[in-house]
C-alpha cells in the first residue's frame, strides 16, 4: 500500500523490546483522547512508529473504506489485508477491487488453511450453522493469529458506540489476545460521522450498506437489520453470537 507520509503531530514511542510498552501506549492513548481522538492523527502515529510492521485490518465495511482513504494520506508503509474467508458477498468483492483501484492499494487475502469444500469435508457442511464459533476460528481467528506474528501494531475501525462489548475500545492500547498494539482510530465517531466521512470524500462503500446492512460479514452468517434494531443485530442473527472472536 503506497501512503504517503504526513507531517508529524505527535512524537513516536521508542520501538519497544522488552515486553508491551502499557505505560506509553496509555500515555499515549490520553493524548489522544484529550485531542478528541483525531482519526488521522493516530494512523500517522501508527505508521511512524511502526511501519513497516503494522498492518490494517480490512473487511471491506464502512469504516475501513473510511481508513483506506484515511491510510492512503497518512499511513505510510502500512500494509492493508483482510480476511478472505471465501463466503464473503460478491459485492464485498467488488468492493475490494473499487478501493484498490481508487487508491492503488494491493489487499493482502489471508486465507484459511482449508477452503470450504475441504472443511465440509472435515467438520461436515454449512459448519456456521452448527457451530458458527469453531468455524469464525478456523476461517477467522487462526489465519489472523497467524499473520499478527509478524506484527507490531494493527489498525482496525471498531467504533465504540457499535456494540456494548466495544464501548470501552481505546484509541491505542495493547491487544493481549494476539500480542501487539492496537490501534482504534475511529473509536469516537458515529456512524453519522463515518456516513458524513465517505460523502464528502466520495470514498467507496459496500452498496449493501444502503440495503439495511449497516454490518457485513459472510453471507451465510449476514443479514439485513429491520427498523429500530442494533446495527450488528444482522450478524449471526439468532444465534447467541456477537462478534467473530477477532476483538477481545
Ligand atoms: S462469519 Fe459465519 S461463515 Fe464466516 S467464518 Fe464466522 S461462522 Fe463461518
Amino acid at each position: 500500500m503506497s501512503m504517503r507520509r504526513n507531517a508529524a503531530t505527535a512524537p513516536a514511542v521508542e520501538p519497544d523490546t522488552a515486553g508491551p510498552p502499557l505505560a506509553e501506549l496509555a500515555a499515549r492513548n490520553a493524548e489522544f483522547e484529550a485531542g478528541g481522538g483525531r482519526a488521522a492523527e493516530i494512523v500517522d502515529w501508527v505508521a511512524r512508529t511502526y511501519a513497516p510492521n503494522a498492518v490494517l485490518a480490512c473487511s471491506f465495511g464502512l469504516e475501513d473504506c473510511v481508513l483506506v482513504d484515511l491510510a492512503s494520506r497518512h499511513g505510510q508503509g502500512v500494509t492493508a489485508f483482510y480476511l478472505d474467508t471465501q463466503l464473503l458477498f460478491p459485492e464485498t468483492y467488488a468492493t475490494r477491487d473499487h478501493l484498490a483501484e481508487r487508491y492503488g492499494v494491493r489487499f493482502v487475502a489471508i486465507r484459511p488453511v482449508k477452503d470450504v469444500e475441504q472443511q465440509a469435508q472435515t467438520h461436515g457442511p454449512a459448519l456456521w450453522r452448527r457451530d458458527p464459533d469453531l468455524c469464525c476460528r478456523l476461517r477467522k481467528v487462526e489465519p489472523l493469529q497467524a499473520h499478527l506474528s509478524g506484527q507490531r501494531a494493527w489498525i482496525t475501525g471498531i467504533r465504540r458506540e457499535q456494540s456494548p462489548a466495544r464501548a470501552g475500545a481505546p484509541y491505542v492500547g495493547w491487544d493481549d489476545r494476539f500480542g501487539l498494539v492496537k490501534a482504534n482510530p475511529l473509536a469516537g465517531w458515529t456512524a453519522q460521522d463515518v456516513w458524513d466521512y465517505v460523502r464528502r470524500q466520495d470514498v467507496p462503500h459496500n452498496p449493501l450498506h444502503a440495503q439495511g446492512y449497516p454490518s457485513i460479514g459472510c453471507w451465510p452468517c449476514t443479514r439485513a437489520v429491520r427498523p429500530g434494531e442494533p446495527p450488528r443485530a444482522g450478524r449471526w442473527s439468532g444465534r447467541g453470537k456477537t462478534e467473530c472472536g477477532l476483538h477481545a
